[in-house]
């Protein structure tokens, strides 16, 4: 995650920043989080401008060995603890659940903590326990991999319980060298007053500051849109439209564009159950006047739903890694008008 990904507060960016580049780096710092959205993605951009070999005044490289691991979260020198199952008392619940957070935090960093809990099936919530305080106390007394500082990022920082908390006191208050917390926290009144205490607080106020920016997304808008401009992209009278629309598209934030892709391949796998007659399985549907949602069923039939599902994933894929969204939406609605035509 890059820093110009971001579409936050400049100010804390700036601030950040600042705090890299003239060595002065607070050894424990909480993001509070004010807004509905996570700081997670800002958690990960500081960490990226820590590591990155090759970096501007302004932002990392992104092409760097470490910038590259950061991008697919396998950098040795980062540890993410984060509310889990209980594992028992001797395992890690974070270290356990790690490959499902990653997969998921690629997917969409900026996941809230509800969704989280109903992706790894904890009905009511998590917990960072004292196991998971205990892997942290002994890497933070390890040598890092590589040399340079060890960054633990702690999301959801207010569900570490008390025996966790105190546990880890020592260590936040009496930091070995080359050793940064980053706690993440929506209430940072929840975490102990010991540890909170010992933490430098910045407020990330992302939604309000950036009214400028903030876009409109309704996904059944987009989503009935497309699929007209798909369905008549053989005219190029239209092709025009559908470039308008993917251009507009791109403008959204990256988890915007994922969250479009899930939701639509959703309708299309209804559109399916729906031709199958399997009513009481709960289906996907677009609600609006403007869509007439049996009629569109009927496009999608065993012969190209198994395409479909393949180029929306490969297009998720894509924009998950940050490539062009412009062109991966405009070559994906191309197929797909294809494939409406001949169902
Ligand atoms: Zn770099």
């Amino acid at each position: 995650m890059l820093f110009s990904q971001l579409k936050i507060h400049e100010e804390t960016k700036r601030i950040l920043k600042k705090e890299v580049l003239s060595n002065c780096i607070p050894h424990a710092q909480l993001f509070e989080e004010t807004s509905s959205d996570s700081a997670l993605p800002l958690a990960l951009a500081f960490s990226t401008f820590v590591f990155c070999k090759n970096k501007s005044s302004n932002d990392s490289c992104g092409k760097c060995s470490s910038c590259r691991k950061m991008m697919t979260l396998n950098h040795p020198d980062v540890h993410f603890f984060f509310p889990s199952k209980n594992l028992g008392a001797r395992k890690s619940g974070s270290k356990g659940a790690f490959p499902e957070f990653q997969a998921e935090i690629l997917k969409n960093p900026h996941i809230d903590e509800k969704s989280w809990y109903r992706l790894c099936g904890i009905k009511t919530q998590g917990e960072i326990r004292v196991s998971d305080a205990r892997v942290i106390n002994k890497i933070a007394n390890l040598k890092s991999y590589e040399g340079g500082v060890k960054i633990f990022i702690v999301w959801c920082a207010d569900k570490m319980n008390i025996e966790a908390s105190n546990k880890l006191l020592k260590n936040i208050e009496e930091p070995n060298s080359n050793t940064l917390f980053v706690f993440i926290s929506r209430f940072p009144d929840k975490i102990i007053p010991t540890v909170k205490s010992r933490l430098q607080a910045t407020k990330i106020t992302l939604s309000g500051n950036r009214s400028n920016d903030e876009l409109e997304y309704d996904f059944e808008d987009f989503f009935i849109r497309w699929v007209r401009l798909c369905f008549l992209s053989s005219s190029k009278r239209n092709i025009n439209e559908l470039l308008d629309w993917c251009d507009n598209i791109s403008k959204y934030e990256n988890y915007v564009r994922l969250d479009f892709l899930e939701k639509s391949v959703n309708i299309f796998r209804s559109c399916i159950l729906n031709n199958l007659n399997l009513k009481e399985i709960e289906l996907s549907q677009i609600e609006s006047k403007d869509f007439n949602f049996e009629k569109f069923s009927k496009l999608i039939s065993h012969k190209n739903i198994s395409i479909i599902s393949k180029i929306i994933s490969a297009a998720h894929f894509a924009i998950s890694n940050y490539a062009n969204a412009k062109i991966i939406f405009f070559d994906l609605s191309l197929t797909i008008g294809k494939l409406l035509n001949k169902k």
